[in-house]
């Protein structure tokens, strides 16, 4: 399909506008995420992999979500790339005052990106919070080995990396209690029978932790 199809398939499936009206659409969207107007007669293959990350960020953008779902949106991106796009969904959350779940395993970019960032650890939220102050101060031992994990561009950064020992245990047949408690390096005995719960701490951070 070319991209205008594509985006007409997604304008009328969800009656967004009258059909007279859908190329005036298309050419809105195209604009939108900075694609030239002929790019609507053009397919796939003839577009670089950031173009067509942003062409599937209009055909998303077609049917007007107020939460859009940005699952690895730009990790198979190279970096120069990459801040293109990601400039590119900061723009667009502002004019469009979008709610965005931006999911990620680069840290530098969620923390560039987020307001507020969920911490998972085998499919379950261990730690959320504002941004900076889960980056400055990660309450949960998970987020703590996951930051310290990360290498750090300061040539003076002395910080030895903990590395998490033992086997990522499988989701479909997770640990009892915290589901960390088999690679935890503070675990005690009660991790491993009673699942700590989401608490809000004073910092203001959620943490599912018994001993934060
Ligand atoms: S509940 Fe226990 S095992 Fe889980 S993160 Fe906290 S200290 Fe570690």
């Amino acid at each position: 399909m070319t991209v205008g199809q594509m985006l007409r398939e997604a304008l009328s499936v969800h009656s967004m506008c009258p059909t007279a009206d859908i190329p005036t659409r298309i050419n809105a969207l195209l604009e939108l995420v900075r694609l030239p107007a002929d790019a609507v007669d053009k397919l796939p293959h003839e577009f670089s992999g950031g173009q067509r990350q942003r062409i599937g960020i209009s055909r998303a953008l077609a049917v007007e979500p107020q939460v859009l779902v940005a699952d690895e949106l730009v990790s198979a991106l190279d970096v120069s790339v990459q801040a293109q796009v990601v400039n590119l969904l900061l723009d667009l959350q502002e004019k469009l005052k979008l709610t965005v779940l931006f999911v990620a395993h680069d840290l530098r970019l969620v923390r560039h990106i987020s307001h507020r960032v969920a911490v998972m650890y085998l499919g379950e939220v261990v730690e959320v919070g504002k941004t900076e102050a889960l980056f400055q101060q990660p309450l949960h031992p998970y987020t703590q080995a996951l930051l310290r994990a990360a290498p750090s561009m300061d040539p003076t950064d002395r910080r030895r990396s903990v590395s998490l020992t033992g086997e990522l245990p499988s989701p479909l047949s997770p640990p009892s209690g915290c589901r960390f408690h088999t690679r935890c390096p503070i675990a005690v005995p009660m991790c491993s029978q009673q699942r700590p719960v989401l608490t809000c701490k004073p910092s203001g951070q959620l943490v599912a932790c018994h001993l934060a």
